[in-house]
C-alpha cells in the first residue's frame, strides 16, 4: 500500500466557556485534521491539538511541521509505523502535536486494513473505559455548582479537580466539590505545575482528608528530582502523578529511575501519538508505575485514540479524555469513535478509529 495524498484541515468548535488551569486560560479549542489517503481506497484520520505552552507548537507552526510531513508522505507505506516516526524524528525534534495526526491516521488506516478497531491493533479486548470530567479554576463556589451538575445530573463518578494557583483557594473549592458530590465519587487533582516542594507536601495532608485520589504535576515539568523529594517524603494515600515532565519514553525512563511518580499521565499530544504512547506504558509497566492518558483541547479524532489506548495497555487504569465535552452543546459534533453515558465510553467494534469524516 502507499500514500498518495494528504490533506489538512483546520477543525473549530467554540468552547462553552474560557477553561482555566494554575499555567494559563485556554481559549480557543482550535485543531488540525489530517486526512491520509491510499492507492487502495483505504483512508485514515488523524488530529493535531497543539498547546503552545505544554508541546511548544501554535497553530500557525503546526501546520508547517504537517505540510513538511505530508509532502515527506507521499508514496510511503501506510503500515511501516515505526519508519514513519524514524522519517518524522529525522525531519524534526519534539513537535508531539505534528507527529500525533499523522501516527492516528496511519494507525486508521492499519486498523481498517487488518479489519480491527484500533484498540485491537494495540492488544485490547476490552472495549469499556471509565472517564473523568474535568472542573476548571474558578472561584471555589462556582467550581462546586460544576462539580454538581457533572455528578448529580450528568451522571460522572470521576472529577479531576484543577488547583496549583492558591493552596487556600483549592482546599475551599475540594471542600465544596466533595460536599455536593458525596463520599464514593473519585476525585483527583492537578496542580499543573503551581506549587513548590513544601506547599505540595502540606496540600497532600489535607487532600487526604477531602478523599482525594491522586495529585498531578506539583512542580515544574523539569524537576524531575523535587517530584521524586515529594514522592519520597508523602506519608498519605494520595499517589503522586507526572504529566508536563513526561513528554517521551526518555522522560518516563528518568522518572521511574528517579522514583518521581506512582502515575504518568501519557497524552498522544506530548509524545507523538499511539507509537510511543504505548511505549510509555510499557516502560510504565516494567517499572510498577501505573498510568492515565489525559487530553489537551482535542477533538474526538484523537480522543478516540486516547481511549484506544487505555483499553489497550494494562498499565492505564485511569482516563482522562474529556476535551470534546466542553464545546458548545457538550459535543464537537464529530460522529463515531464511541458511545458515551455519563463517564463511561464504550468503543465502538469498527476497523480503525471507527469516525468517518468528509474533507
Ligand atoms: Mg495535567
Amino acid at each position: 500500500m502507499k500514500i498518495t495524498d494528504v490533506k489538512i484541515e483546520k477543525f473549530s468548535a467554540p468552547l462553552a466557556e474560557p477553561f482555566r488551569v494554575a499555567f494559563g486560560v485556554i481559549e480557543d479549542s482550535d485543531s488540525w485534521n489530517v486526512k491520509i489517503m491510499t492507492d487502495e481506497g483505504i483512508y485514515g484520520l488523524g488530529s493535531a491539538a497543539p498547546l503552545g505552552f505544554v508541546t511548544g507548537e501554535t497553530m500557525e507552526t503546526c501546520y508547517l511541521v504537517m505540510k513538511m510531513f505530508a509532502q515527506a508522505f507521499i508514496g510511503f507505506d501506510p503500515m511501516d509505523i515505526a519508519g514513519a516516526h524514524k522519517l518524522m524524528d529525522s525531519m524534526i525534534h519534539a513537535n508531539g502535536s505534528a507527529k500525533c495526526a499523522f501516527d492516528l491516521a496511519l494507525y486508521d488506516i492499519i486498523g481498517k486494513k487488518q479489519g480491527l478497531p484500533v484498540y485491537k491493533v494495540l492488544g485490547g479486548t476490552d472495549p469499556v473505559v471509565h472517564n473523568d470530567i474535568t472542573i476548571g479554576i474558578n472561584p471555589p463556589e462556582k467550581m462546586a455548582a460544576d462539580a454538581d451538575k457533572y455528578v448529580n445530573q450528568k451522571g460522572f463518578k470521576i472529577l479531576k479537580v484543577k488547583t496549583g494557583i492558591n493552596l487556600a483557594d483549592d482546599i475551599r473549592a475540594l471542600q465544596l466539590i466533595r460536599k455536593v458530590s458525596g463520599p464514593d465519587v473519585r476525585i483527583r487533582i492537578d496542580a499543573n505545575q503551581g506549587y513548590n516542594v513544601e506547599t505540595a507536601l502540606k496540600a497532600l495532608t489535607e487532600f487526604e482528608k477531602l478523599g482525594v485520589d491522586a495529585a498531578e504535576q506539583f512542580l515544574p515539568w523539569w524537576d524531575f528530582e523535587g517530584m521524586a523529594e515529594i514522592k519520597a517524603r508523602n506519608t498519605t494515600s494520595v499517589k503522586i502523578m507526572m504529566d508536563e515532565s513526561i513528554h517521551n519514553i526518555y522522560d518516563a525512563r528518568r522518572a521511574a529511575k528517579l522514583n518521581a511518580a506512582d502515575y504518568f499521565n501519557i497524552k498522544l499530544m506530548k509524545c507523538g501519538g499511539l507509537y510511543y504512547g504505548a511505549q510509555i506504558a510499557d516502560i510504565a509497566e516494567e517499572n510498577g508505575v501505573k498510568c492515565m492518558v489525559g487530553c489537551m483541547q482535542e477533538n474526538k479524532i484523537s480522543i478516540t485514540a486516547g481511549v484506544s489506548l487505555v483499553a489497550a495497555k494494562k498499565a492505564i487504569v485511569e482516563a482522562d479524555c474529556d476535551s470534546f465535552m466542553f464545546y458548545v452543546g457538550d459535543d464537537d459534533g464529530i460522529a463515531g469513535g464511541f458511545d458515551r453515558a455519563g463517564g463511561v465510553f464504550t468503543l465502538l467494534d469498527k476497523p480503525g478509529l471507527g469516525i468517518d469524516l468528509d474533507f
